[in-house]
């Protein structure tokens, strides 16, 4: 697998031989997109952290990984966390900060010994005056949201912040600050060294009720027949989920798996979380669970996702009751819609996608629950 490549450092000296807007220069050319689900251009983040004068900056690596049927930073902090570490440096050597953080999602904290040894023999070999500190997140997935992120690095609530002012310009403590995911600085460290590596390569975490979950380095516009190759589906598939933010659509063996083929079925392909949906499942039970997520994890801030992802809960507790009518499904629909276009973050602004998808492709399955007298 090309993500388990080291870079044994190389990739840092052959940075400090180019010098940083050459390291830029060289991301660029390379095509590095982030890859916590937004595909932000990585050169263009470092530049402007870089081209920002200031007496402090920061680099974070956000493994804060918390989306219901994404792993694969996880696989990454297992299998080749000095490569991490060594892109985090080079982030730091090119925008020029002294201090590093990881935010370390709260339910992997048993991964932290490990990667504290890491941290430790990397920076030790780079010889850099360089600090590199772990913090501990909590449990809020909202807190992979880059500005939350940061608001609890400072130790307040981790909550969204409006933006702008984007935190590249000014993020820890006001001062601009980069903010890349696992897989993205993974990635720098082995573009900036490899000649062959290949930007199209993704990790897909595979999931659902199949013989073979877990986590496949495919390339982008694999077929998904090959993806159900590889999972060995228990039972006939019906649909297949984008993660939990990024839409259900039906289930098509044809599919050429890349961007502009997901987002043309209205579904988002954010980390490449593919989770296969069998005949045996109703698909409002799905949108149940995914509703239950995203109530749980609002943090309350903006009153379209505090309140809205209630409401929708509501009506799918109410079509489960029996009690639904079809106009409740075009309130829900509706509703879902408004969440997302008003809602102040990426958490809000995704929560109704399970919603809409659902009921573009699978409004047979609300129906079935319907009230006799109005289905
Ligand atoms: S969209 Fe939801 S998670 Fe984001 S700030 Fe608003 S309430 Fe918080």
């Amino acid at each position: 697998m090309q993500i388990l490549r080291k870079t044994n450092l190389e990739a840092l000296d052959k940075a400090m031989e180019l010098g940083p807007d050459n390291v830029i220069k060289l991301l660029e050319e390379k095509g590095l997109v982030g890859r916590g689900g937004a595909a932000f251009p990585t050169a263009k983040k470092w530049k402007t952290t870089k081209d920002t004068i200031s007496d402090k900056k920061y680099v974070i690596c956000n493994a804060d990984e918390g989306e219901p049927g994404t792993f694969k930073d996880r696989f990454i902090m297992m299998y080749n966390p000095q490569t991490m570490i060594e892109g985090m440096l080079i982030a730091a050597y090119t925008v020029g900060a002294k201090e590093c953080f990881i935010y370390l999602r709260g339910e992997y904290s048993y991964l932290l010994p490990r990667l504290q040894e890491h941290v430790d023999i990397v920076l030790d070999a780079s010889g850099l005056d360089v600090s590199i500190e772990i913090v501990r997140g909590a449990g809020a997935y909202v807190c992979g949201e880059e500005t939350a992120l940061i608001e609890s690095i400072m130790g307040n609530r981790g909550q969204p912040r409006y933006k702008p002012p984007i935190p590249s310009i000014a993020g820890l403590w006001n001062k601009p600050t980069v903010v890349n995911n696992v897989e993205t600085l993974t990635c720098a460290a082995q573009a900036i060294l490899y000649d062959d590596w290949n930007k199209d390569l993704r990790l897909f975490s595979i999931s659902g009720n199949v013989s073979n979950p877990g986590v496949y380095e495919l390339p982008l516009g694999v077929k998904m027949s090959t993806i159900i190759d590889i999972a060995r589906p228990k039972r006939k598939l019906k649909a297949m989920s984008f993660g939990a933010f990024g839409g259900i659509m039906p289930i098509d063996e044809n599919l050429v798996v890349n961007e502009e083929t997901i987002m043309s079925a209205n579904c988002h392909h954010g980390a490449y979380s593919v989770i296969l949906i069998d005949e045996s499942v109703n698909v409002v039970e799905v949108c149940d669970s995914i509703a239950r997520f995203y109530t749980y994890e609002s943090c309350g801030k903006c009153t379209p996702c505090r309140e809205g992802n209630k409401r929708i809960l509501d009506l799918i507790k109410k079509v489960m009751a029996g009690e639904a009518t079809n106009e409740d499904l075009d309130l829900m629909n509706e509703l879902a819609q408004h969440i997302m276009d008003t809602s102040l973050c990426g958490l809000g602004q995704t929560s109704g996608q399970h919603i809409v998808t659902a009921l573009k492709y699978f409004r047979s399955d609300f129906e079935k629950y319907l009230k006799k007298s109005n289905s």
